[in-house]
């Protein structure tokens, strides 16, 4: 069982979005193009089970205890690891590392396969760093205008 890790352990954490319902819609869109390919639901469920961490509540949908949060994170200066999962215990390791990057967190009903995404924010120390040399995508290009 990993150790569940509240989002307020992380020290430089701003920039938070709680998702209201007006702007869930355009921006689930836009994170799921990007995370989600055409075989997203499997991939998803999969990530959940081996990513996943218990969520604090129960699902909203099936009421039942099989509620996880799956954190990707994004970002200009993690170059090639740019949309990895990353656990609690990672977070708090990259916010040493690195200067700033994005946190997408996805609750995952592991019972009802009820899915969406609930918050970002921004983690890391404020200093630039370069990023491991890399090509750009156009998936780089829609988040950085989300900042
Ligand atoms: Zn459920």
């Amino acid at each position: 069982m990993k150790e569940v890790y509240s989002s307020l352990t992380m020290k430089t954490r701003r920039g938070f979005i709680d998702y209201s319902l007006d702007k869930r819609a355009t921006l689930l869109a836009l994170f799921r193009g990007v995370v989600d390919a055409c075989d997203a639901d499997p991939y998803l469920m999969r990530a959940a089970k081996y990513h996943g961490e218990k969520a604090d509540r129960n699902c909203p949908v099936c009421k039942k205890d099989s509620l996880v949060e799956v954190r990707y994170t994004f970002g200009d200066q993690l170059g090639q690891y740019s949309g990895r999962i990353k656990n609690g215990a990672e977070l708090a390791e990259m916010e040493k590392e690195f200067g700033e990057f994005a946190v997408y967190v996805v609750e995952v009903c592991r019972e009802c396969s009820w899915n969406h995404l609930c918050s970002t924010y921004l983690l890391g120390d404020g200093r630039e760093r370069k990023a491991p040399r890399r090509q750009r995508t156009l998936e780089d290009e829609d988040f950085a205008s989300l900042k």
